[in-house]
């Protein structure tokens, strides 16, 4: 049984790419799509802001000369390349999803439209929003604070490498321990990097806990829904 009725998942695009140094692994794709499929058809309406980190970031195009605006923008639009892959892989596992976009894309995706993903989620199906919050200088962290909230989720489950928050970084500190679950308050105190500061203040603001939990951990996402012990909660 799960715990939660709508969900809000963060996959970033490092997610996609699995061990490869770039663009998206078909089989992690796949894998991935298995265990969001398993989730769905519990009956669990779900949402997905997709990142675009394994294409191109802003910060590195910025860094390289860019035009730091222009460079979100390229950002944005890796963002959906990543969804229309996602929507793509779902189709073939059966799961009928949409692709949402923050920037216009008539041809490819429909825009985001509030009412319509919410009817999308009522009726089953897998809203895929892409383009970020359509606004450089933003990241896909603070689009799934943002849609999470407006869509009225429960919680944002922000899928990593790792399978949760650490005292320490495990890589560097061999006595480091995970957090079951740790408050906004104490993550912060803590400096704990959960999520980007923005992202983590309307999460906070808007009383919306986040779950940090590996995605290529078997099974760790239907674990994560049914509210059993998996990954970091933050909660208020
Ligand atoms: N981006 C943006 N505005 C947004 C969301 C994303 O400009 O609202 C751009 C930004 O350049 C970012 C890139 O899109 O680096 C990819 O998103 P992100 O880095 O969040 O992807 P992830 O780390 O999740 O793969």
């Amino acid at each position: 049984m799960a715990a939660y009725k709508r969900v809000l998942l963060k996959l970033s695009g490092e997610a996609l790419m699995g061990d490869d140094a770039y663009g998206i692994n078909r089989t992690v794709i796949e894998s991935m799509v298995r265990d969001i499929a398993e989730v769905v058809r519990s009956g669990v309406e779900m949402a997905i802001v997709i990142g675009g980190g394994n294409i191109f970031r802003g910060v590195a195009g910025g860094a390289a000369g860019m035009d730091r605006a222009t460079a979100d923008y390229m950002g944005m639009l890796a963002t959906l390349m990543n969804g229309l892959a996602l929507q793509d892989a779902m189709k073939h596992a059966g799961l009928v999803a949409r692709v949402q976009s923050a920037l216009r894309v008539d041809q490819v995706a429909e825009p985001y439209i509030r009412p319509k993903a919410l009817r999308y989620l009522e009726e089953g199906k897998v809203v895929i929003f892409a383009a970020g919050t359509g606004n450089p200088f933003f990241t896909t962290d603070t689009a799934a604070a943002l849609r999470g909230s407006e869509i009225g989720a429960e919680i944002v489950l922000k899928a990593t490498k790792v399978d949760g928050i650490y005292t320490a970084d495990p890589k560097k500190d061999p006595s480091s321990t995970m957090y079951a679950k740790i408050s906004f308050d104490e993550a912060i105190a803590r400096n704990l990097q959960v999520m980007d500061a923005t992202a983590f203040a309307l999460c906070r603001d808007q009383r919306l806990p986040i779950k940090v939990f590996s995605i290529f951990k078997q099974g760790a996402l239907m674990r994560v829904v049914r509210g059993e012990d998996e990954g970091t909660l933050v909660h208020l």
